[in-house]
This record gives structure tokens, sequence and C-alpha cells, in this order.
């Protein structure tokens, strides 16, 4: 992978960044969890340092290829600006009049962002052609370019994929770094290993498991994945979280860990409410059991401690998903529980890795630090991807 030195000398030198700032906003449009913005302060430091004209790309959002003010990044370029110290200006477009404007006026040292990426329909698109335009443009701002948005590097966009094919390019510290520890866990892990998954995307993260069941000794499944995996085992899972067309799927990796001698620990009491809601009732139910007008929200109690006594032991951890929907308070202990686990573990010296925006933001909102665990990725679907040996479009054209 290609690194920053191989750009030489970078006084004066326009260098477009691509970040991931993809931050959670509240109701309020204020950020929730800064950390995205956070991870990409060293490599804009260093940039700065070396006397190069910054400009940070980035999306926020899934805003529809069209300007759409909810989705701006201006909190997120006031806040890079209070992290670096420094005045940030922000273009009031992409790649229009004010962000030409924006770069011209930039001096050796500063640092500008563009406006969200995805408020150009060019920046997803599938047809090459589309998307190539758009990177042709974003590429006429900048003398070369740094690919930092690790969250992004498995998706083929013009930001991610094409600008690297148009300008002179390498890898930030971030991506390195994310890829460094990855790679850890991919080659030559120490055992035991463990994997945990939860969390809501279940069909995206089912593909993992087929991956992980070479490497890992140990599967912890919660979160909104357990409900197919215990369908799979016949049980009723009331209203909960289920992909029913995934469910003969899960019967095949049940059957392989067996084969291959992996343990799947499941839960065995489940914390079922009435609906999606923070004041709901709820109760602890077998997870055999969940009566029909029942939602899980949460592992229940003895499975919070059985998951924990499953890590005591472990060397290596990969995290992905939380247990329950722990933003709630009643349905936040699983989590808990399993982070309190990894942390345990990291002092001991394993290698732990939390990956996923929801898990991270998860663990901070929990009162954990960062250097409890032994590397917070922020990126959750790249990092499933490379786990799952994946060739990922982003890390690809950063070869050479
Ligand atoms: P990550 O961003 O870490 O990859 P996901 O995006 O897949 O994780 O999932 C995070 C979401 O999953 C959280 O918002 C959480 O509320 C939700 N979740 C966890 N468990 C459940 C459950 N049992 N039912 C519904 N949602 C759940
Ligand atoms: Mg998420």
């Amino acid at each position: 992978m290609l690194t920053i030195d191989t750009l030489g000398d970078l006084r004066g030198k326009r260098v477009l960044v691509r970040s991931d700032l993809n931050v959670p906003l509240d109701e309020d449009g204020a950020i929730s969890d800064d950390g995205r913005v956070r991870a990409s302060v060293p490599t804009l430091r260093r940039l700065i340092e070396a006397g190069a004209r910054v400009i940070v790309c980035a999306h926020l959002g899934r805003p529809k290829g069209v300007p759409d003010e909810a989705f701006s990044l201006a909190p997120v370029a006031h806040r890079l600006g209070e992290l670096l110290g420094i005045p940030v200006a922000l273009a009031q477009d992409t790649v229009g009049n004010s962000a030409r404007s924006v770069v011209a006026a930039l001096e050796d040292g500063q640092v500008a962002v563009l406006e969200n990426l995805r408020f150009d329909p060019g920046e997803t698109a599938k047809d090459d052609a589309e998307r190539g335009a758009f990177a042709d443009q974003l590429a006429s701002l900048a003398d070369c370019y740094v690919s930092d948005g690790f969250g992004v590097v498995h998706r083929k966009q013009a930001s991610v994929y094409d600008l690297a094919q148009r300008l002179p390019h390498a890898a930030g510290g971030l991506v390195q770094a994310e890829v460094e520890v990855l790679r850890r866990l991919t080659e030559d892990p120490q055992h035991p290993y463990a994997v945990v998954l939860g969390g809501a995307k279940v069909s995206d993260k089912l593909e993992v498991i087929a991956n992980l069941l070479q490497t890992a000794d140990r599967l912890l499944i919660g979160g909104g994945m357990v409900f197919t995996f215990l369908a799979a085992q016949g049980h009723e899972v009331g209203k909960s979280l289920l992909e029913r067309d995934q469910i003969d799927t899960v019967k095949g990796y049940l059957d392989l860990a067996r084969e291959r001698g992996v343990e799947i620990v499941l839960p065995t009491d489940i914390v079922a409410a009435t609906e999606f809601s923070a004041d709901a009732d709820h109760e602890v139910v077998s997870a055999e059991a969940i009566p029909a007008d029942r939602i899980g929200l949460d592992i229940g109690p003895d499975s919070a401690e059985a998951f924990a006594a499953a890590l005591t032991d472990t060397r290596t951890v990969f995290w992905n998903g939380p247990m329950g929907a722990f933003e709630m308070a009643p349905f936040a202990a699983g989590t808990k529980a399993v982070a309190q686990a990894l942390a345990e573990v990291t002092a001991g010296g394993a290698l732990t890795v939390v990956g996923g925006g929801d898990s991270a933001a998860a663990v901070r909102q929990l009162g954990f630090d960062d250097d409890q665990f032994g590397h917070i990725s922020t990126g959750g679907g790249a990092s499933l991807e490379y786990l799952e040996g994946k060739q990922l479009p982003g890390l690809t054209v950063l070869e050479g």
C-alpha cells in the first residue's frame, strides 16, 4: 500500500483527503459521537505540518444526491476546527464555484472541507461514466489524493475509488493502521480467538460467518442476529428482528461450526419488551420461549454472564454489533457486559478490536475509554468485508 511518504514534498501542494466523518447526529443536529472526526485528525495534522493545502472531502448520512441542509457537514467542519486548533473553511458545495474559490484561497498548512459528497449523485453512481465525471471534477481541485476514510474503502465510489486513478495517491495513516490490525486478525491470530457478532444489519453480517468459522475458535451471537439463529433451531421469536430467508443459511453455519469444532455461543435468556421503546414493559424470558407478542431487545442477565465467561481466556477478540438496543438504558446491559469483558482481557494483553459505528458509539456511551480496547475501528462494513477475505475496491487502488 502506497504511503504518504511516496508523495514526496507536499509544501504548497493541494492534497485532497477522503476522510470518514460520517458521525451520528442527535435530534438537534449536534454530533453525538465524534470518534470518526477525532480518528481523522492525525493524518490531517501530518499534512498540515508538511505545509500542504489540505482539502477534506467526506459524506454524512444518506442524502439523495441533492443538497439537503439536514446533512450538511457544517457541524463536522466546526468540530474539526476545534480539534485541529485552526480555522477550517467549509465550501457551500462539492465541486462548484464555492469549492473552487475556497480551495484557491488556501495557504500552505491551511484546511478546507468540501460539502457532503453525497449531495452529488456522481459520488455513489453505479454507472462508471457518471461516477468518473464527478471524480474528474474533484481531481481538478487538487494535486494529489490521500485515502483515509477507512469506513468507506469497501465502496466503489468516486471519492474512494475513481479519484485514486486520477491523481498521485496514497493511503493515510488511519487506513494504514486499520488494515494493519485487521491483517493481524486474519494472519495468525493468537488463540483462543473469539468473535462477537450482534447489531441490526443481520444479512450483511451473516456473510462473514462462513469465513470466520475457518479462523475463530468461538462465535458469540447477540443483538438482532440472535433471532435468526433461534428460529433456525425451531424456536418462536415473537416480534423480534428476523431474517426469515436466512434461516437455511444459518442452519448451514450451525452444521459447519459443529464439523469444524467451533463453539457457537447463543443467549439462553432474552430481555423481551412489548414494543421498541425505552419505557416499554419488559421482562426476562427463556430464549426458547419468547412470547409471540414480544420483541427481544437485549440478551438476558444469564447470557451476559455466560458471554463474559466465554471471553475471559481469549487472546484475540473481534467484536462487531451491540448485544441489544443499547441506546435505551433498559436494553444496554448485555452490551455493557461484553464491553467490560473485552476491557478486562485487553488489560491482560489480548488483542481486541471493536468494529462498527454503533458498536464504537456504544462503548463510549457506556462509559468506556478508547484505550481500554486494543483498537476501535472506524469501519463496520469495511472491517467485516476485510475479514470475509473480499477485495476492497478502495484498498486495491492504493496498491500501486
Ligand atoms: P454497527 O454499526 O456496530 O455495525 P449495526 O448498525 O449492525 O452495528 O447495529 C446497531 C444497532 O442494532 C443499534 O442501533 C441497536 O439498537 C440495534 N440492535 C441491537 N440489538 C437489537 C435487537 N435485539 N433488536 C433490534 N435492534 C437491535
Ligand atoms: Mg451501524
